[in-house]
C-alpha cells in the first residue's frame, strides 16, 4: 500500500487540557514531581510521560515531534531550534575522533561549512562525492566511515539522491544513512526508502511562513533517546532546543502542508515547462529533461508533485542580479534567501547561500554565476506571474 504521509499527520489527535481542539502549550521550563523517587527515575530515563526540564523535552515539542515522525514514518523525532541545530548534533552524535563521513558535495552551504571547516576540529573528516554516482560513493567509504549524508533533492542544483541505492550501500558497510529532506517534504519519504535518519529544516516549506527557524531529526526511539541523553546526548548538551510556543505554532502550520506543497509543485511545474519551452536553461525535477526525472518519479508520493524549487541559468551574475531586482520591483517575489514562503523567493546561490563553497569547487559541481534559484510561491494565478516574468526577461534580453 502506498505511504500516505499527510493522512498520518491528520490521523493524530491531540486535545488541549480543557478539550481545546489544539493541544495546550506548555509554558514552563521545569516541572514538579509528586515524589522524589519519580524525579530520580526521570533522570535515569525510566519514567515515561514525566517531564524534567524543557531543554530535554516538553509536551509541545513532543506533539510536534510526533506529528513529524508520523509524516516520515519513523518511530519518533526530536525537534530543534533550527535545521543546523538538528544536523550538527546528529553528525556529532554519530562520529567521534578518527571517524569519517561520506557526503554529497551538493548540500546546503551551512552543512558544507560544518563538515569542511568545523567538525575537523574534532578529528572527523569528510569525503565529498557526486551523490548521483553510486560507484564513487562506495569508493569513498573507508574502514572509519560511519555516516553517508545527502539531501533527497540537493541545494541548489536539484540533484536527486537514489535513496534506495544509497541505503543498500549503507547497509553493506554498516553506515547510518542520514538524509536532509528539507526540499521535498511529503513528496519524498526517505525513511520508507531505507534512510536511517531523516532531517528537516522546519524553517522552509514545513512551517511555510518565514517567521521562524526550526529543525527536526526523525529516527528510531533508540537514536532519539541517545541524542537526548542527559549524560552524552548531543542535542541535550549542545542545547539547540526549540521553544514550546514556537513548536505549537509550527504544528498548526504543518496541518496545511499537504495543500501548500501541491500548490508550490503545481506552480513550479507550470513555470518550469514554460521557461524550458522558451529556451531558458531550466532545472526542475518534474521536467523530462532532468537527469533524475525518472528516479524522482520512482520515489515520490505522487500527489505532492516535484516540489517548489527550480533554477534557471541566465548566463551571468549581472543579468541574474538585474532580473531579480526587476522581478522584485514588479512584485513577483522577494530577492531573499530561504524557501517555502507563500511569496516567490529568489537568489543567486553562487554569491549567497553557496558562497561557503570555493569558486573552483562551484565550477566543478556545475554551479554557475548566472544561476538563479527560485522557491516558487503559492500564486493564485501562475499564468499572470509567468507573463510578467517573461516581460522582465525580454526587457533584459534574456529571452
Ligand atoms: C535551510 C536549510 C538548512 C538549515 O536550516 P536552518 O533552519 O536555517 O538552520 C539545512 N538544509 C537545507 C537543505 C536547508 O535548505
Amino acid at each position: 500500500m502506498a505511504f500516505k504521509p499527510a493522512n498520518n499527520i491528520q490521523d493524530l489527535q491531540y486535545f488541549g487540557e480543557f478539550g481545546g481542539v489544539n493541544p495546550s502549550i506548555s509554558d514552563s521550563s521545569t516541572y514538579t514531581f509528586l515524589s522524589a523517587k519519580t524525579m530520580f527515575d526521570t533522570f535515569e530515563g525510566n519514567a515515561d510521560g514525566c517531564y524534567l526540564y524543557s531543554r530535554h523535552s516538553s509536551p509541545s515539542n513532543l506533539y510536534l515531534g510526533e506529528a513529524l515522525a508520523a509524516m516520515e514514518g519513523t518511530e519518533t523525532a526530536n525537534v530543534s531550534a533550527s535545521g543546523m541545530g538538528a544536523i550538527s548534533p546528529v553528525l556529532m552524535q554519530l562520529c567521534g575522533a578518527g571517524e569519517h563521513i561520506v557526503s554529497s558535495r551538493t548540500i546546503y552551504g551551512g552543512t558544507y561549512a560544518f563538515l569542511k571547516n568545523f567538525i575537523p576540529r574534532f578529528k572527523v573528516s569528510t569525503s565529498f562525492v557526486d551523490i548521483t554516482n553510486l560507484e564513487a560513493v562506495e569508493a569513498a567509504i573507508n574502514k572509519n566511515t560511519k555516516v553517508l549524508y545527502c539531501e533527497s533533492v540537493s541545494n541548489p542544483l536539484l540533484e536527486v539522491a537514489d535513496i534506495k541505492g544509497l541505503a543498500e550501500i549503507a547497509k553493506r558497510h554498516h553506515l547510518q544513512l542520514v538524509v536532509d529532506n528539507t526540499f521535498s517534504p511529503l513528496s519524498i519519504s526517505p525513511a520508507q526508502l531505507g534512510a536511517d535518519i531523516v532531517i528537516h529544516s522546519l524553517t522552509k516549506f514545513i512551517n511555510g511562513s518565514s517567521d521562524t527557524v526550526g529543525g527536526v531529526v526523525c529516527g528510531t526511539q533508540e537514536f532519539i533517546n541517545e541524542l537526548r541523553s542527559v549524560n552524552d546526548g548531543a542535542s541535550m548538551l549542545l542545547g539547540s532546543t526549540m521553544d514550546s510556543l514556537r513548536a505549537a505554532s509550527v504544528l498548526k502550520n504543518l496541518r496545511t502542508l499537504h495543500i501548500r506543497m501541491q500548490q508550490h509543485s503545481h506552480n513550479a511545474n507550470y513555470l518550469a515547462e514554460k521557461f524550458e519551452h522558451d529556451g531558458l536553461k531550466t532545472v526542475y525535477p518534474g521536467l523530462a529533461s532532468h537527469p533524475s526525472h525518472q528516479l524522482f518519479k520512482s520515489m515520490m508520493n505522487e500527489k505532492y508533485g516535484y516540489g517548489g524549487m527550480l533554477t534557471i541559468d541566465v548566463g551571468s551574475l549581472d543579468k541574474a542580479n538585474a532580473l531579480m531586482e526587476m522581478m522584485q520591483n514588479e512584485n513577483l517575489g522577494y530577492l531573499a534567501v530561504s524557501l517555502g514562503f507563500y511569496k516567490t523567493l529568489f537568489s543567486a546561490p553562487s554569491s549567497s547561500t553557496s558562497s561557503e563553497i570555493s569558486e573552483e569547487e562551484q565550477a566543478e559541481m556545475g554551479l554557475s554565476d548566472g544561476l538563479i534559484r527560485f522557491s516558487i510561491g503559492l500564486d493564485a494565478d501562475i499564468e499572470r506571474t509567468y507573463q510578467v516574468m517573461r516581460s522582465c526577461m525580454e526587457k533584459l534580453d534574456i529571452l
